[in-house]
């Protein structure tokens, strides 16, 4: 008797339903129809081709780019009591012919599979001679060459259509423009798939953007007060700062590792995978720290600089909480930001054309920053999403930020700027403003100026916040000399005349902690953190002994599942969401021990 879906979901994964579409897809797989799926990250994407397979007959083929990661897919299945394998380059040919005789005799459900491994001849013959249940390709944007992924070898997957027209298909990918898609159905002959199409939303990531005032310290704080134990990224702009903040986050007593394309590859490859392994590692990272990292239980990324735009951030930020579990995203910038990737961009080698885009990307991205409504309905529709509501799990929502009439502050800036040249940076012309007598203004004789002094009642930091903001909304430029120097430009005229009002952002000093916060659930009670910290190393011995990373024993909502009902027998233990049959059977009692002993032990 063939199970259903339902059941298999239940017995095997641990789970009680089927999140978004998932049971339609498998719906549509399990009847032979070919589907394509768009879901973001932690959307789900496994159990659509996984479930299938196993419901129906023969191997389910899954064709993914990620090396790296097939070992851990494979382990995970096989720790849920799936017969699974891989074939791929890093195998010896002794495991190449144990697989392929595993195959033959109809041992193995779900075969992972490199792309450029499936189109050989040798490994074409050998699908021939064994019965498909489906193919699942993965990362299926890879097929666009327009996308930053592309590789060749996906083109020629269109042979499976040729080939095996018996065989139902699924592609499936998180990256979800139009072009992309048509793209996708196109080259791999999907014309006549169904589609499943969700939003690019990642609701369970809550996005914070603050004013970068002591980033040190603002860190310190959001690590201390909210991510204590956690396991997260660090992003910095550049190699050396990546050294630094992670050399400091070690003294401050964190578990901090560097990584940048600078390092040993070895020494690179050792720190990823620590990351990997073990509970709560901090990667302090350069940009090159990310691609192919599929760790699901990444609970914050914090940005240092500022990236270089709104598919960037999106793209870094996304690392976080692929489990679906809250996670958080801490954005710190400043005014320096802004002048140096300016300067970056407009020195760097491009023509006009990509340097104008490499702008404009820019100027989104600083928008994004200072809009005092809703970031994640913003960050949507830039993408072409819409949300209807505000989300409430962003800090312009669960702090407002406060607004105020800035007109005559801004008229003083712009005018000052102007009485100085349009040759000076934000700090000298602020020095002006509230009339400092330093040996620069005396000698450049700015204190005859009629702007010299008039700014005394705003503080050096509000009048930084003040430039920021029309920097960011390019009411100023950034000379690309190198020095920095502000310039007027045409749309400040209206201001500068006092013509048209202006309001702008009102600063909260050390804004990084928002007072009330949608993330709760995430934090563990104190007088439940023993029994956590007992589950996790729990979780960390079995890990070790079965050489897979602790989310592959089990995910953190599980064990924060066990925290919360407290399960003392299996049959208790198996109501938990993500214990099945299998890990019931293989680390209940573990478990059952640790929650045993918190029980009696009062
Ligand atoms: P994607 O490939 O789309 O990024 P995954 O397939 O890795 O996402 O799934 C993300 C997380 O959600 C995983 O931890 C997975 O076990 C979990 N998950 C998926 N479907 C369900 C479900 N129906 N119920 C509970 N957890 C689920
Ligand atoms: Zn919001």
């Amino acid at each position: 008797m063939m199970k259903a879906p339902l059941q298999i979901l239940n017995s095997t994964f641990g789970y009680h339903e089927f999140r978004g579409p998932q049971a339609a897809v498998i719906e549509a797989l399990v009847a032979g129809d070919d589907v394509l799926v768009l879901m973001p990250t932690g959307g789900g994407k496994s159990l659509c081709y996984q479930i299938p397979a196993l419901v129906r007959e023969g191997v389910g083929i899954v064709i993914s780019p990620l090396i790296a990661l097939m070992q851990d897919q494979v382990s995970a299945l096989r720790e849920l009591g799936v017969k699974a394998g891989f074939l791929n380059s890093t195998l010896s040919s002794q495991e190449w012919w144990q697989t392929e005789s595993a195959l033959q005799r109809g041992e193995i459900d779900l075969l992972y599979i490199a792309p450029e491994r499936l189109i050989q001849p040798r490994t074409l013959e050998l699908l021939h001679s064994l019965k498909i249940s489906l193919f699942a390709i993965d990362e299926a944007h890879c097929v666009s060459q327009w996308g930053h992924d592309f590789r060749s070898d996906y083109l020629k997957l269109e042979l499976l259509h040729r080939e095996f027209p018996q065989v139902p298909r699924i592609a499936l990918t998180a990256t979800a423009d139009l072009r992309t898609r048509d793209e996708i159905v196109a080259r791999l002959q999907l014309h006549n798939a169904q589609q499943f199409i969700s939003g690019f939303d990642r609701p369970n990531i809550q996005y914070r953007i603050a004013q970068k005032n002591n980033p040190k310290i603002q860190l310190m704080r959001f690590l201390r007060e909210e991510q204590a134990g956690n396991s997260g990224i660090v992003y910095c702009m550049s190699r050396n700062k990546v050294e630094q903040i992670a050399e400091w986050l070690c003294s401050e007593g964190f578990t901090a590792l560097p990584y940048h394309a600078g390092l040993a590859a070895q020494m690179r490859q050792q720190h990823q995978e620590r990351f990997l392994r073990e509970d709560n590692i901090i990667m302090v990272a350069t940009i090159a720290f990310g691609m192919g990292i599929d760790k699901p239980d990444v609970r914050f990324v914090a940005h240092l600089d500022l990236p270089k735009s709104i598919e960037a951030y999106y793209q870094e930020t996304g690392r976080a909480g692929r489990d679906g579990e809250a996670a958080t995203t801490l954005l710190l910038y400043g005014l320096e930001d802004v002048v140096k990737l300016r300067q970056m961009m407009a020195q760097s080698e491009g023509s006009e054309e990509f340097k104008r885009n490499e702008q404009q990307r820019l100027n989104a991205m600083l928008g994004l920053c200072e809009i005092t409504s809703c970031r994640r309905q913003s960050l949507l529709r830039y993408f072409g999403d819409n949300l209807a509501q505000n989300c409430g799990n962003c800090d312009c929502c669960l702090t407002p930020p406060q607004t105020w009439d800035a007109t005559e502050a801004v008229q003083m800036a712009l005018s000052c700027v102007y009485r100085t040249g349009q040759r000076f940076g934000a700090g000298h012309v602020i020095d002006v403003l509230r009339g400092s007598n330093n040996e620069k203004i005396l000698s450049f004789n700015h204190h005859t100026l009629s702007t010299y002094g008039i700014g005394k009642q705003l503080s050096v930091d509000e009048w930084k916040a003040i430039i920021r903001q029309l920097v960011a909304r390019g009411l100023l430029d950034v000379n690309s000399d190198g020095f920095g120097g502000l310039l007027l430009n045409e749309s400040c005229r209206p201001y500068l005349r006092g013509e048209e009002k202006i309001h702008l952002r009102r600063e909260i000093k050390l804004a990084v902690s928002s007072p009330r916060r949608a993330n709760l659930s995430q934090a563990i009670d104190a007088q439940d953190q023993s029994l956590w910290s007992a589950l996790r190393a729990c979780r960390k011995r079995l890990a070790e002994e079965q050489g897979v990373p602790p989310y592959v024993i089990f995910h953190d909502a599980t064990l924060r599942e066990m925290l919360e009902f407290r399960p003392l027998t299996p049959e208790q233990l198996r109501t938990i969401t993500g214990v099945g049959d299998s890990k019931l059977k293989r680390f209940g009692e573990e478990f059952l021990a640790v929650l045993r002993e918190a029980e009696y032990s009062v």
